[in-house]
């Protein structure tokens, strides 16, 4: 038999790809097990990824200095979401110099892509994307961000405040 019909009928079989196969995993096994500190996977949830300061996660409401919302209802977030998941209802606001507010804003986080254009598209810094990554929950309901959620839940110790300067916003007329 000539060597190129010997290669033939064995890659046939997908024996030496087979084999490749096993041991690889082998390796890994063996290096997995007596080198624990050059794993590449982590045990999750007890060991967790480090992400960086500028990754966008869920979603933030930011407040003014008096802990109010600083959206101002314009609907440009809502407006740009390619995933259609933000609903926001407005009022008239009792200071003259804010023209709306919302009364109702939520997210529908399932439908979420993350693509951070209502960040991008907000006039008054009044949404971000902060670090949190983790959204495990049971109930559908629970997947809905309302304004409570979205600007108030503990772990913001009582929200984030907005870097716009309260006097530039009113020249701005926003
Ligand atoms: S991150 Fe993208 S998909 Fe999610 S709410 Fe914002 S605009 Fe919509
Ligand atoms: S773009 Fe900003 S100010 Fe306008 S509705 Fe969205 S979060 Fe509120």
């Amino acid at each position: 038999m000539s060597d190129k019909i010997k290669d033939k009928s064995l890659g046939m079989w997908y024996l030496s790809g087979i084999l490749g196969g096993v041991k690889i995993t082998f390796a890994h096994l063996i290096k997995n097990l007596f080198s624990p500190s050059e794993r590449v996977t982590l045990n999750y949830p007890e060991e967790q990824h480090t992400y960086s300061p500028r990754f966008k996660g869920n979603h933030i409401l930011t407040v003014k200095n008096d802990g109010s919302l600083r959206c101002t209802a314009c609907m440009l977030c809502a407006t740009n979401c390619p995933a259609d998941c933000i609903s926001i209802v407005a009022s008239e606001h009792a200071d003259p110099h804010v023209e709306k507010f919302p009364v109702k804003y939520e997210i529908d986080i399932l439908r979420c892509v993350y693509c951070g254009f209502c960040e991008e598209a907000c006039p008054v810094d009044a949404i971000r994307m902060g670090p949190e990554w983790q959204i495990p929950d049971l109930a559908d309901g629970n997947f809905i961000y309302d304004i409570q959620h979205l600007a108030y839940r503990p772990q913001l110790k009582g929200g984030i405040i907005s870097v716009v300067d309260e006097q530039e916003r009113h020249q701005a007329g926003i």
